[in-house]
């Protein structure tokens, strides 16, 4: 028995490797977080089953990085169709295997992976460019070269979304894949390998190993075959990864963590600032983006905690699967754990609590409620750790110089909000911030064709239009003498 039946389609719990299922001599299981159903017993990598993924990637390679954007572009196209037209039964799948709300997965979420593999197959089509110059008569002729096999490590906190970040560029720019997805929420992974069989994707030029990072994840990063590595995840796991990418100096992009600041300043639309700050509870606080200290002026922080706290009340915490719920599970109990570790030593040290602080009593699992802690101690571990769960803080400031050294008093450099009614004062704040990416009075506001990733520990590199393609291809000058023809 190796496939499962989830959202009334069968999904194979094997690896996909050449096209083919590669069963697994182990396995881990599988359960949803939304009530603990088991869900099925999944392939468990080992360094055999990434041998045999990035032997068949190799092996595809050649073919695959002749083929030119433009047919490739076709079969990414009928990908993205194919995409499109599941869109119900991905955004299904994954709200069984990570808890996210199924209302965001078909108003965006499974929309936007196939936007990720259309963007990026058109964009080395028509976009990827640049104008040839000349040095002294010579002229530079500027290329994006297919690289080889690009191993791609990806997180649970929105499977598909982030590994079709990774996967479109990819293969777009004719290298071939091994995608090793995290352990707690493989499925949507695997049926969507079997849409890039129905699209015509050759055979071992999209790979999927599944199982722990410890095991498939860290064979894949040492494996010598692979010509990069893009993973999304933790701080720490970057680190391990980063040795082992040194042994073989294999390129790396990394995106991962980030604690951000939500800037409300004293000229601030408080309705606009109440809004912002209640989004970053979005997909149970499960993301790498949220703002999740709050920094707002002295002036206003008592109008405006008054009004997020309206807008936090009014938000249903429930079984992401009713289009009512705002706030659904925790991905998995382990981090639920986690989560409840950070908030009861806050709580034992006696920081102020403002809302929520514990599991949801009623709903029981993995429901933890919205929390805020008010002026958390300077330094201390809930207002400086990455907690990746439905927990903000909220201190306050009175100069602009005091917000700026707080907004950038952390390790992390992901992303930062500002709200602010006043254009050159919001500027003056945006100019003395470290992250890459800053929004002003809105949040989440994405565009494929712009820079995304972080500085500071929160990255290394950017993804998105060219700067994409600038990681998984080889960027080559050609430069032609204007002497020695003979024409
Ligand atoms: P994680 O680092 O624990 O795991 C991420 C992936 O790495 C998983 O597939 C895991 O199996 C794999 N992995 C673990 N150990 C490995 C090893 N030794 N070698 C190779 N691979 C290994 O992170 P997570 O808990 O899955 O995700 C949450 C983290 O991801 C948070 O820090 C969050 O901020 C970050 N994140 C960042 C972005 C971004 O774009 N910057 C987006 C989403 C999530």
């Amino acid at each position: 028995m190796h496939t499962i039946d989830v959202a009334g389609v069968s999904i194979d719990t094997r690896h996909f490797v050449n096209g083919q299922r590669l069963t697994s001599p182990a396995t881990y299981t599988n359960t949803s977080p939304i009530d603990g159903t088991f869900l099925g017993e999944i392939a468990r990598g080992d360094a055999d089953a990434v041998n045999a993924a990035v032997t068949a990637a190799r092996a595809a390679f050649p073919a695959w990085s002749k083929l030119g954007p433009k047919k490739r572009g076709e079969l990414l196209n009928k990908l993205a169709d194919l995409v499109e037209a599941n869109v119900e039964t991905l955004g299904n799948i994954e709200t069984l295997d990570n808890g996210a709300l199924l209302r965001s997965h078909l108003r965006g979420v499974m929309p936007r992976v196939a936007m990720n593999i259309r963007f990026f197959a058109d964009y080395a089509i028509n976009d990827l460019h640049h104008d040839a110059f000349e040095t002294r008569g010579h002229t530079n002729n500027i290329t994006w070269d297919p690289s080889g096999v690009a191993a791609l490590i990806t997180p649970w906190n929105a499977p598909l979304m982030l590994a079709t970040w990774k996967i479109g560029p990819a293969l777009a720019a004719g290298d071939t894949v091994v995608l090793k997805p995290a352990e707690w929420t493989p499925l949507t992974a695997s049926y969507f390998a079997d849409l890039t069989k129905q699209a015509g994707i050759p055979d071992g030029v999209f790979n999927v190993v599944f199982g722990y990072g410890t095991e498939a994840g860290a064979a894949l990063t040492a494996h010598t075959g692979v010509s990069r590595i893009s993973f999304t995840g933790s701080v720490p796991t970057a680190k391990i990864i980063a040795h082992a990418a040194a042994d073989n100096l294999t390129p790396v992009s990394f995106e991962l963590g980030g604690k951000s600041p939500c800037i409300v300043m004293a000229d601030a639309d408080l309705d606009l600032a109440a809004e912002i700050a209640v989004e970053q509870y979005d997909n149970a606080g499960q993301v790498c983006l949220s703002g999740t200290r709050i920094l707002v002026h002295e002036s206003v922080a008592d109008a405006f905690a008054e009004k997020f706290r309206d807008k936090v009340a009014a938000l249903k915490q429930g079984d992401p699967r009713d289009p009512d719920t705002d706030i659904g599970p925790q991905v998995h109990q382990a981090h639920f754990d986690r989560i409840k570790g950070f908030v009861d030593r806050a709580t034992a040290d006696g920081q102020d609590i403002l809302w929520g602080g514990g599991p949801n009593t009623e709903l029981g699992g993995l429901y933890f409620q919205p929390t805020l802690v008010k002026n958390p101690a300077p330094g201390s571990e809930i207002v400086s750790a990455e907690i990746f769960g439905p927990v903000l803080c909220m201190q306050t400031f009175t100069t602009d110089n005091e917000v700026i050294a707080m907004a950038n008093g952390t390790e992390f450099g992901l992303a930062a909000v500002v709200v602010s009614g006043d254009r050159d004062h919001a500027k003056r704040i945006t100019d003395e911030l470290v992250a890459g990416t800053i929004w002003v009075n809105c949040f989440f506001v994405r565009d494929l064709r712009a820079p995304f990733g972080g500085s500071k520990k929160s990255g290394i590199g950017r993804d998105g239009g060219t700067w994409s393609f600038d990681f998984y291809a080889d960027v080559k000058n050609t430069v032609v003498s204007p002497n020695g023809w003979k024409d």
